[in-house]
């Protein structure tokens, strides 16, 4: 208790104020009001413009990926991934109960059903280990796919999630689904700039989905964007997401159902100039992360790091408290001070939605949903 008043005190210090404190807000410090201010001079600011253009090219080369597609938000970037990826309706897809309702959804937007594995303690992502467990004891080889001998249905995709922008252990993830065929979709939504062994999140799997909603790191007010280096899959990503147009001179051509799913050039116009900034966003809160970890070390109380070979981008910075008791006391405190903290989100499977799905035994998405809690994050 003495220990949260200290850590309210610590807080408000770092961000230098007296005032309610966020737990992430957007910093524009470079381009925004200038090329903002292009589209509307030059007329281009809903689906065709430069700017989507240009954010396409700077996400494809930040990610070293072969295309990039700019979408109107991450959601409906997974949703089409995974229907990119062959994911039909019947359909089931592996991944964690413990993420933002999103994942799940974009799952389900495809007529498929979640399954959800458990997560690792350290990385608070999906685990390899339980993958391959689930698979060993439910999953069926079969010339068209894996099975699960339990629902009969096929396993068509497996759905990581970097938790927060902590790298889920990609080796042995890419390698158990590579072994039962499964291709991976890498919800990066919250790791944009996270690295594992030196390579950039979202580039590891078949596809990779990035958000620019306005509480991530880098915000365009609303967007997403698909990312791989499979190119005919990045076109066809393309190409579904502008409603499935042929190009023509002047007809309107459409030989399938396609998405409205495009980024206006006005909100592509405020993710390149964020971009830009991407790099000092990521040194800022590394400043704040270190600064974090010391005091609350000193104080007993664990705070979350990035793990061996991986750099995070400190996204949304988290403390793991005690138990439950000592959780919900953090919550009020920090509240009640005018220093927003949030738990982590309750598992899927509690969601009236998602009550039914299969899952494992969740031991350490268990843990770590009474324990979790984010502190203030921003760039300052
Ligand atoms: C933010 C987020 C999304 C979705 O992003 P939107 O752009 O808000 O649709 C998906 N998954 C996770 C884990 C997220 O945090």
């Amino acid at each position: 208790m003495s220990n949260y008043q200290e850590a309210i005190s610590f807080i408000k210090e770092s961000f230098g104020t007296n005032d309610f404190i966020p737990l992430h807000v957007p910093h524009f410090g470079g381009n925004e009001k200038k090329y903002l201010a292009d589209t509307i001079d030059t007329t281009f600011v809903s689906s065709v413009g430069a700017y989507v253009d240009q954010f396409e090219a700077m996400m494809a080369s930040l990610t070293t990926t072969k295309k990039a597609v700019a979408v109107v938000n991450g959601t409906a970037g997974i949703q089409i991934a995974l229907k990119l990826s062959g994911v039909k309706s019947g359909d089931e897809v592996l991944t964690q109960a413990l993420t933002f309702v999103a994942t799940a959804n974009a799952i389900a937007y495809n007529n498929a059903h979640p399954v959800f594995i458990d997560v690792d303690l350290d990385t608070m992502g999906l685990s390899p280990k339980a993958v391959e467990a689930f698979l060993t004891e439910f999953g069926e080889l079969r010339s068209d796919g894996c099975y699960n001998k339990k629902s009969g249905r096929r396993i068509a995709a497996c759905v990581p999630m970097h938790t927060f922008g902590f790298p889920v252990h990609l080796d042995k993830l890419l390698e158990v689904c590579a072994q039962w065929n499964i291709p991976v979709i890498e919800d990066a939504a919250e790791s944009l700039g996270s690295e594992y062994k030196g390579r950039q999140t979202g580039s590891f799997g078949q596809s990779g989905v990035f958000s620019f909603n306005g509480n991530k790191i880098v915000t365009c007010g609303g967007g997403g964007a698909i990312v791989t280096n499979d190119i005919k899959l990045g076109e066809k990503g393309k190409y579904l997401t502008t409603t499935a147009k042929i190009p023509h001179p002047y007809e309107y051509v459409h030989d399938e159902l396609g998405y409205n799913y495009r980024m206006p050039n006005l909100n592509a116009a405020l993710a390149c100039a964020q971009l830009e900034q991407l790099d000092a966003f990521l040194q800022n809160k590394r400043v704040l992360a270190a600064e974090y970890k010391t005091f609350f070390e000193s104080k007993g109380i664990h705070f979350r790091t990035e793990t061996p070979d991986t750099k995070a981008n400190y996204w949304l910075m988290c403390v793991e408290l005690e138990d439950k008791k000592e959780r919900d006391l953090f919550l009020k405190y920090t509240n009640e001070s005018a220093v927003m903290t949030r738990p982590i989100w309750q598992l899927m499977f509690r969601l009236p939605m998602y009550r039914d799905c299969q899952k494992d035994s969740q031991e350490h998405a268990l843990f770590l949903e009474e324990r979790i809690v984010n502190i203030p994050s921003s760039v300052r």
